[in-house]
């Protein structure tokens, strides 16, 4: 085998699952695939000791913390085949240079994110992460007592725009036609004194230098807001997992058990790949966790296999 671990994908949680293998000796490939998540943001935020640090910078500071460790490797690579093969797994990908590339390892670990659907609405891409956003613990605190949107349907909308109470008391939903909310979500709308639009939106105004301006109606109407907030649907960065069949939940996340390793014996997942909530520490965390079960696994495989004199 070329490598003990193949790590794909370099965001959070691949870098930190390599730096916690690099310490522990292991032969690993970090395949870095590209941007992550959060490029577009201006700021990570809530990341212990580097509160607000760009998505780039955070990335550069990982890569640098991996130099000292002669066993780890990272090359821009991105990986397009996963085959599971005796004692490991045979990987394809083709590198930053348009090279096609070919691998062995004894694990994987896939820390490979996830993509976010915005719909297909103007401004909606041109404003994701400055002021269309879609975490209030990664962006509510910047936009605190401003006039904020929330844009969606049904209970998710009212739980999202309640939870937004608290970074601010000037919130509306716009539901982009019908919105489908109850009697009862329309009267909690009401109590917190939160606006409510079904009117169907034409697009958003606003740029990368001023922010989202405003939100306009297909009627011909304005509506000012300083934020749109909403939890697009996602799905996974890569089809590597679903390739080699692993158990995905209903929401699409690649699942684990609790030590990080999918329904694919050898084959481990980390950060928003992942069920649960979806934070750049929590993914640096999940990477570490499942770089120490790897290695567990690893010498637990190498202690009992049989002594060979030299
Ligand atoms: C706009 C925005 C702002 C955010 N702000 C914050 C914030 O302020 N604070 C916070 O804690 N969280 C924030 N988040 C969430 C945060 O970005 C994610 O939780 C975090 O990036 C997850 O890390 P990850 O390593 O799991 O995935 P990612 O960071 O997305 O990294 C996955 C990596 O895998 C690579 N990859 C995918 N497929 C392949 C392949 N086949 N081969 C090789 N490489 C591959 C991708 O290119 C990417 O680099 C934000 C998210 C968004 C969308």
């Amino acid at each position: 085998m070329d490598h003990d671990v193949l790590i794909i994908g370099a965001g959070s949680a691949g870098l930190s699952a390599a730096l916690t293998l690099g310490r522990c000796r292991r032969r690993v490939l970090l395949a870095d695939g590209g941007a992550p998540r959060n490029a577009p943001s201006g700021g990570v935020h809530g990341f212990l000791t580097r509160d607000g640090v760009r998505p780039a910078e955070l990335l550069r500071l990982g890569h640098a913390q991996l130099a000292p460790y002669p066993t780890v490797s990272v090359q821009e690579l991105k990986i397009t085949g996963l085959d599971k093969i005796a004692d490991g797994f045979r990987a394809a990908g083709t590198t930053s240079q348009g090279h096609a590339w070919v691998g062995t390892a004894r694990r994987v670990l896939l820390a490979t994110g996830v993509e976010d659907l915005l719909p297909p609405l103007p401004g909606f891409r041109e404003l994701w992460g400055t002021g269309v956003l879609h975490c209030p613990y990664c962006h509510g605190y910047e936009v605190r007592d401003q006039p904020l949107a929330v844009y969606g349907r049904g209970k998710a909308a009212v739980g999202l725009a309640l939870l937004l109470t608290n970074w601010s008391q000037d919130i509306v939903v716009v539901t982009d036609g019908p919105g489908h909310l109850t009697a009862y979500g329309r009267q909690r709308l009401r109590q917190h004194r939160i606006g409510l639009h079904e009117e169907p939106v034409a697009g958003l105004v606003g740029g990368a230098a001023t922010g989202l301006r405003c939100i306009e109606f297909t009627d011909g109407t304005y509506l000012e807001r300083k934020a749109l907030f909403l939890h697009p649907p996602q799905e996974q960065r890569s089809p590597l997992a679903a390739s080699l069949g692993a158990r995905l939940n209903g929401k699409g996340a690649v699942w684990v058990d609790k030590n990080s390793q999918t329904s694919v014996p050898g084959l481990y997942a980390a950060g928003d790949t992942t069920p649960g909530q979806q934070q750049a520490l929590i993914a640096a965390a999940e990477g570490n966790k499942a770089a120490i079960c790897l290695n567990e696994a690893l010498t637990k495989e190498q202690v009992s296999l049989p002594y060979t004199a030299a």
